[in-house]
């Protein structure tokens, strides 16, 4: 992000964005996977961004983040071409985690706001490339109606105040139309006032659609190809079983 977020407006996200994606562990279910470490919050595999001012503030309440400094080249063009109004920084790690001082992005994630063609914000879209690794991304159905509506109105409140996120944003629903018109498969939303949607290939044409049009990805598709992944992996099996109603 780069408009005009100051630090105490990050910290009004912050009190009101609390609320927990779903009730369940779901690090436990895909840090099996990645060496016990939820895939989200590892800067392997997702390097967290924020404006600078939201650093501003984090900086002034916990020593829990640090710049991040890129390990390999890809990192390294990643952190390149951030806008000069936005930095890359990492926590100590999920055993330190620190509930209040999540980032708005640890608090979103796998999600972001979804913009129509015309411009509306409709739902809660995911970051796609995450599908195979993130457990939360093949079982949407256990994301809680009070989350749906504090991130809306978080999100919210950030595009009142910061245009160029609200057109960052526009632009990511744009490309993932375009995935989805590659792949002919339909992009699943959560609804912002609940329930799913699926927005067509090629047409994007909005539809409602139904828990069962949700899809299952990679090790998440089944009890078996989860404990197939897991023993490959060479990684221990969760207490709770990732197959949840
Ligand atoms: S949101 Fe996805 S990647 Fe992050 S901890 Fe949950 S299942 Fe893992
Ligand atoms: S602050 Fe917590 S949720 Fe965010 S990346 Fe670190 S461990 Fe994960």
């Amino acid at each position: 992000m780069t408009g005009d977020m100051r630090p105490e407006d990050f910290k009004t996200v912050y009190d009101r964005f609390q609320a927990s994606v779903s009730r369940f562990d779901c690090g436990r279910f895909c840090s099996p996977l990645n060496g016990g470490q939820p895939v989200c919050c590892d800067t392997a595999h997702a390097i967290p961004i924020v404006d600078k001012p939201e650093f501003e503030l984090l900086k002034g309440r916990t020593d829990l983040w640090h710049k991040y400094k890129p390990t390999d080249a890809n990192a390294r063009k990643i952190v390149a071409e951030l806008h000069k109004g936005c930095m890359a920084i990492e926590c100590k790690g999920a055993r330190f985690c620190e509930r209040d001082n999540r980032t708005l992005a640890c608090r979103a994630f796998p999600f972001y706001p979804y913009f129509t063609k015309q411009g509306e914000l409709i739902g809660l879209g995911t970051y796609w490339t995450f599908a195979d690794r993130c457990w939360l991304m093949s079982n949407m159905q256990v994301v809680e109606r009070q989350f749906i509506k504090e991130f809306i109105a978080a999100y919210e409140y950030v595009f009142e105040r910061d245009p160029e996120e609200l057109t960052a944003m526009k632009k990511h629903s744009a490309n993932h139309r375009r995935q989805s018109t590659r792949l002919n498969k339909p992009i699943l939303l959560i609804g912002r006032k609940g329930g799913f949607l699926k927005v067509m290939p090629k047409t994007a044409e909005v539809r409602p659609a139904a828990e069962k049009d949700l899809v299952k990805y990679g090790p998440y598709k089944s009890p078996r190809a989860y404990a197939k992944a897991v023993k490959e992996y060479g990684g221990e099996m969760p207490k709770q079983s990732p197959f949840v109603d």
